[in-house]
C-alpha cells in the first residue's frame, strides 16, 4: 500500500495546491505527516472544505500555537511511572508500545509525541521494565495498548505483548485504540486479529473515526473481522470544527458506526494540543450537538461527550445536564428535562413515609 508521506507529495497528488507547498513543508517539518492511500482516496480535491483533508492534510494554522495550548495537554508525563506506562487512574493504565501511526492526524493530542524524529519507540528492555510494572501493581485491572498505533505491529511482536499481559493474573481485561482499521484496513489479517487475542481475557478494540465517510466497505470488513472473531468494539471520535461539528454528520456516524457492531462509546472534546485550534469546537457547542442525538437517535447510538482536563486530572463527562436539583421546604426536589426539552418535577422522597 502506498502512503503519501510528504507536503510535496500531496500537492504532487492534487490534494493540496502547489503554490503552498512551501508553507505545508515548514509544517511537515514540526510534525509528522502520513497518509495511506485507502484515506487519500476519500478526499475530494474539488472541495476546499473536505472534511478527510481537514483532519489529515497540513494546514499552516498548526504553526499558530495558543498560550493555552501543551505539548503533553493531558499530562500523560505527570502519570508515567516507568517509561511507556501512564498511570492516571487506580485501576487502569494505558501502554505505549510504539510511537508510529499509520496515519498522522492533524488535530493530535500526542503529535509532540508521535511519529519519526519524536520520542524513540518502546525498546525490548523499555517494555520488559513496563511489563513488570504492571506486574508488581495488583490493582491494574486493565491494560490500554495505544501509542502510536498498536495496530502498526507485525503480528508476532503484538501477539508477544498479549500473550504476556495474558499472563498476568490481575489483569483481566485488555483494550486496543487504533485507527487501522480505517487509515489501512487491509492490515487487519486474520492473523493480526488472532494475533490481538488471548485466552480467557476479552480484549476490547476502540476504533478512531470522525467522520462517516471514513466507514468504507474495506474499513467495514476489517471491523467484521474482529467481529467476527468475537472482540467487542466501542468506537472514539474527537469533535472536529467542520469534520463533524453539526448533527447531521454526528448523527449519521453514530448510526453507521453500530451498524457495524461498533458502540460509541467516546466523542472526546478536542485537547489543548499545539496549533489545533482552527479545528477545536467550544464546549457549548458540543453540548447542543448531544442533545441533538439524544432526541433524535438510539440509545444505542449515543456516545458520551468527555474532556480530557488539562495537566493530567482524567476524562470527566461535560453534558449537556438534563437534571437540577433545588431544596425548599427541606425537601429536595429535581426538575429533569426530556429529550424535547420539556421541564418535568421528579417527586422528592418522602423519608417519613419510607419505609
Ligand atoms: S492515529 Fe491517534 S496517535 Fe496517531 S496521529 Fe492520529 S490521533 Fe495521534
Amino acid at each position: 500500500m502506498t502512503t503519501l508521506r510528504t507536503p510535496t507529495q500531496f500537492c504532487e497528488r492534487g490534494l493540496a495546491p502547489l503554490e503552498r507547498r512551501p508553507l505545508l513543508e515548514a509544517v511537515g517539518a514540526r510534525y509528522a505527516v502520513a497518509l495511506p492511500e485507502p484515506l487519500a482516496q476519500l478526499i475530494d480535491p474539488n472541495d476546499p472544505d473536505d472534511p478527510i483533508a481537514r483532519q489529515f492534510i497540513p494546514n499552516t494554522a498548526e504553526l499558530d500555537h495558543g498560550s493555552d495550548e501543551s505539548a503533553d495537554p493531558i499530562g500523560d508525563d505527570t502519570f508515567s511511572p516507568v517509561e511507556g506506562i501512564v498511570h492516571r487512574y487506580p485501576d487502569r493504565v494505558l501502554l505505549k508500545v510504539t510511537h508510529v501511526c499509520a496515519v498522522y492526524c492533524r488535530f493530535c493530542f500526542r503529535r509532540e509525541m508521535v511519529g519519526p524524529g519524536k520520542t524513540k519507540g518502546l525498546s525490548s528492555e523499555a517494555l520488559e521494565s513496563a511489563l513488570d510494572y504492571i506486574r508488581a501493581h495488583p490493582e491494574i485491572w486493565e491494560v490500554i495498548l495505544t501509542g502510536g498505533d498498536p495496530l502498526v505491529l507485525s503480528p508476532r511482536r503484538l501477539r508477544s505483548i498479549i500473550k504476556a499481559l495474558g499472563k498476568i493474573d490481575h489483569v483481566k481485561v485488555l483494550r486496543i485504540h487504533t485507527r487501522v482499521p480505517v487509515a489501512d484496513p487491509a492490515r487487519i489479517t486474520p492473523e493480526l486479529v488472532r494475533a490481538m487475542k488471548v485466552k480467557a481475557k476479552p480484549t476490547y478494540v476502540a476504533l478512531h473515526v470522525n467522520h462517516p465517510r471514513e466507514l468504507t466497505a474495506l474499513a467495514r470488513a476489517a471491523c467484521a473481522r474482529m467481529a467476527d472473531a468475537g472482540i467487542p468494539l466501542l468506537s472514539q471520535t474527537v469533535l472536529l470544527a467542520g469534520v463533524n461539528d453539526t448533527p447531521e454528520v454526528l448523527g449519521e456516524l453514530m448510526r453507521v458506526l453500530v451498524e457495524c457492531r461498533i458502540k460509541p462509546y467516546y466523542l472526546h472534546h478536542g485537547d489543548l494540543a499545539p496549533g489545533t485550534a482552527h479545528l477545536r469546537t467550544d464546549i457549548a457547542t458540543g453540548q447542543e450537538l448531544m442533545r441533538g442525538i439524544r432526541g433524535r437517535l438510539s440509545g444505542l447510538c449515543q456516545p458520551t461527550y468527555v474532556l480530557d482536563i488539562p495537566g493530567g486530572h482524567g476524562k470527566s463527562p461535560v453534558g449537556p445536564n438534563y437534571i437540577e436539583r433545588t431544596v425548599s421546604n427541606g425537601n429536595t426536589h429535581f426538575i429533569v428535562e426530556d429529550f424535547n426539552g420539556r421541564r418535568h418535577d421528579y417527586p422528592p422522597r418522602n423519608l417519613a413515609n419510607a419505609e
